[in-house]
């Protein structure tokens, strides 16, 4: 079986400023056009500088975005389908813990997400975490609280891939983002993201069967930077990083990519 390439998805969220925006795609694109044997670098700006970075650093970026509706056209003020973002993107983000509360995303939202991305070719790169540490020595023995059971991971996984067709299986990214490390500077430690990760194929495999589950690449995010991004690399299961805060620096974030190369 061929080897899978590793993944670095850079995840701008609302940030920077346009300017700002093509520095930091200007540098990337400069090293990694000089750069061999690097893992696919994907960055996911915010919707209107998508065309601009595009425009510009096509050759050696390519690109994500951090929304869109399923679809093409229609009657949804205010919204950007896949359809119509499809010229200038290869990887979708879907079900973003952020997007989940604060956009109240819903799972049968996210499951119409991820089938119509798949249906039009690009990417969905799925999102799932839970709200606190599940695996912690100190933690109380027990029942979890109610927003633990909520979270549950697997739950959500189950419900994001719902009636996706086993022929595209193996084309989902998935990206285990536990929400209490997102921009916290309080990352997973690599052995915690290994028990998850090795929870989360297991998963994969009850739903697409164990070949299916070994080809979809799994992601960790959660204050990924220059510093840890080796533990991640080195630990097995993990296929690359779904990266916030530190995608916004250029040096740093090429560290990050250089950690999987
Ligand atoms: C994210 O937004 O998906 C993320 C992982 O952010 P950060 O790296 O800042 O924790």
């Amino acid at each position: 079986m061929a080897e899978m390439k590793k993944l670095v998805i850079g995840n701008w969220k609302m940030n920077p400023s346009l300017e700002e925006a093509r520095k930091i795609a200007g540098k990337l694109h400069e090293r990694l056009a000089k750069e061999k044997n690097l893992p696919e670098v994907i960055i996911c700006p915010p919707l209107p500088w998508l065309i601009p970075v595009k425009e510009s650093f096509s050759n050696h970026i390519l690109l994500g975005a951090q929304n869109a509706v399923p679809g093409k056209f229609g009657a949804e003020t205010g919204s950007v389908s896949v359809g119509m973002l499809k010229p200038y993107i290869q990887y979708l983000i879907i079900g973003h813990s952020e997007r989940r509360l604060s956009g109240r995303e819903t799972h049968e939202t996210i499951a119409l997400k991820v089938r119509d991305a798949l249906k039009q070719g690009v990417t969905p790169v799925v999102c799932v975490g839970e709200f606190v540490p599940l695996y912690d020595k100190h933690r109380r023995r027990g029942r979890p609280t109610r927003k633990e059971a909520e979270s549950n991971i697997f739950m959500q996984l189950r419900r994001a891939l719902k009636n996706v067709p086993l022929t595209d299986f193996s084309k989902l990214v998935l990206a285990y983002e536990p929400v209490w490390a997102i921009g916290t500077g309080e990352s997973a430690s690599a052995e915690y993201v290994l028990q998850m990760v090795k929870r989360l194929r297991k998963t994969l495999s009850r739903l697409g069967g164990r070949r299916r589950a070994t080809r979809v690449r799994i992601l960790y995010g959660g204050s990924v930077d220059a510093k840890n991004a080796a533990d991640y690399a080195t630990t097995p299961g993990v296929d690359g990083v779904l990266v916030g805060t530190a995608s916004l620096k250029a040096p740093e974030f090429m560290k990050i990519v250089s950690a999987f190369a």
